[in-house]
């Protein structure tokens, strides 16, 4: 800890932001160089209505915040009339891909996130611990919280022989590690049950699992075992793992991702609205786009890949062949950014063979121990839905995205909700919008003292312009950079500022909060 502390100095002042005096809550006053940034229109995250005033920075965080007077040795920003914000959080991230060699994490600074939420889909480095302490020993530009992975627990117990339930005895392993990681920090168990090896788990384990966490004070949150076919199913398990568990349950990237289930948003909401009301705490996040990005696998739930009923099935109800960009394609890279439409009009097929050939050529790779990658970008969604799952007041905003992903998500998620379902289609005002950034990602995850703009708060601050900020990354472009995101700074540190990373990394590991 006293090393990662001297680094925090050090970087501190590398910025101008000299924090002197770091003891630890005792009888002398930490005395920090102030920072004060006048003329913004301050949201605070609570929901509350924007208000003209100041911020004062001291060392890592919030001092004041009203009408302020510049006082002596204070360094003035003049945030020129923009809005100034909590440091979004971002609480479903695969940010963490790359960050030890991409330490800005351009992706997500200049989106103005400054936390986010890793250790999704089930998969976490394990043992945390060792990612954390790697985190505090090269700090990177913003700060990052993890869950612990349903998926990594079981690799590490089950190791290849995963293709089945767990017996009592692996399952008392596995909640020994889940414990081990608890007591490492992480936030609380994540599964994919859509994915290798979670699809393989009942619902006895992942409830054994919830559990826990559950006795560490953590939460659960899950890319569920479906989105399509089987979802009004796939939230009754996660309902019922809080509502047994006594625990918070957070349905992760929430979708209706097939035809079928187009319009049915409100049937998926009074569902959830019931569970609440039965005294079950049952949040979601989701992304603003029609399209996911995943595997191809993901899309034959029976890993049944010749069977030509569900290719059918598949291309009618899930994503139509020009719906289906390959996003990555191993066995042979020349496919990559192509539909399988356009793949198919190549081998002079048709699109379900085509299908099937790209996953069974894939898998046969995989088997053989050759280079066997595969994405997909799906567009599967109806914007009415979308638009009405971001409305649901315990949704939080997310990005699911990378620092180098191919999916738009990565770069534009959250401008891209402020630009387009706030000031273009007002589907929430700009504070709701901004409070589900931040205050509510921060109590759907559970970190305390983030979120919000208040004395005493850490100073992840965002300053935009509501008039003009609008995503502009898109599949053919997924780097591109969102534009009205003016300035962010990570615990009273600049990171981004003028459309660039600045070299600081403030950044700080969040490990749950200890329990009351
Ligand atoms: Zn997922």
């Amino acid at each position: 800890m006293r090393r990662t502390t001297a680094a925090y100095v050090l970087i501190a002042a590398a910025v101008g932001v000299l924090v002197a005096g770091c003891t630890s809550g005792t009888a002398a006053t930490p005395v920090a160089r102030a920072v004060l940034i006048t003329n913004a229109r301050i949201i605070d995250g609570t929901g509350s209505p924007a208000r003209s005033g100041s911020v004062r920075i001291r060392g890592q965080r919030i001092a004041d915040v009203g009408v302020l007077q510049p006082l002596p040795g204070d360094s003035i920003v003049d945030a020129g009339g923009l809005t100034l914000v909590p440091g979004f959080i971002d609480t479903h991230s695969h940010h963490d891909r790359g960050l030890d060699t991409n330490r800005s994490a351009l992706a997500v600074v200049s989106q103005g996130v400054t936390t986010v939420v890793v250790g999704q889909d089930g998969g976490s480095h394990i043992p945390l611990a060792g990612f954390f302490a790697a985190l505090e020993a090269h700090p990177v530009a913003i700060n990052v919280a993890s869950y612990v992975g349903h998926g990594s627990v079981r690799d590490s117990i089950l190791g290849e022989n995963y293709k089945r339930h767990a017996t009592p005895a692996e399952v008392d392993r596995m909640r020994a590690l889940v414990a081990q990681e608890m007591g490492a920090g992480a936030l609380g168990l994540s599964t994919g049950l859509e994915y290798d090896p979670g699809i393989y788990s009942d619902p006895s384990e992942v409830l054994a699992l919830a559990r826990a966490a559950a006795d560490s004070g953590g939460r659960y949150i899950s890319h569920m075992r479906s989105e399509d076919r089987e979802l009004f199913q796939a939230v009754d398990e996660l309902i019922n793992i809080g509502r047994v568990n006594h625990m918070p349950v957070q349905v992760s990237h929430a979708k209706l991702a097939m035809r079928s289930l187009w319009g049915r948003a409100p049937e998926l909401l009074a569902k959830l609205d019931s569970a609440r009301a039965s005294g079950v705490d049952v949040t979601m996040d989701v992304y603003p786009y029609q399209f996911w990005q995943s595997t191809l696998t993901v899309l034959y739930p029976a890993r049944d890949f010749d069977n030509r009923s569900t290719t059918e099935f598949v291309l009618r109800e899930v994503a139509a062949p020009d719906g289906l960009l390959i996003s990555r394609f191993e066995p042979n890279p020349e496919y990559a950014g192509k539909t399988v439409a356009e793949i198919a009009r190549m081998r002079n097929s048709d699109p379900a063979t085509t299908l099937e050939w790209l996953i069974l050529t894939s898998e046969a790779a995989r088997k053989s121990g050759g280079k066997a990658g595969q994405g997909v970008i799906a567009t599967s969604m109806d914007e009415r839905d979308i638009a009405k799952l971001i409305a649901w007041p315990f949704a939080n905003i997310s990005t699911d995205g990378e620092l180098d992903g191919r999916h738009p998500r990565g770069f534009g998620s959250f401008p891209r909700v402020l630009g387009r379902y706030v000031r273009e289609q007002q589907v929430v005002s700009l504070e709701e919008a901004i409070r589900k950034m931040t205050s509510l990602a921060a109590h759907n995850m559970g970190i305390a003292d983030r979120g919000t703009i208040a004395p005493g708060m850490y100073a992840d601050l965002t300053l935009l312009d509501p008039a003009t900020v609008i995503d502009r990354a898109t599949p053919a472009d997924p780097h591109a950079l969102s534009v009205g995101i003016d300035r962010v700074w990570v615990n009273g540190a600049v990171v981004y500022a003028n459309g660039a990373t600045t070299g600081a990394f403030p950044g700080r590991v969040i490990r749950r909060a200890p329990q009351r």
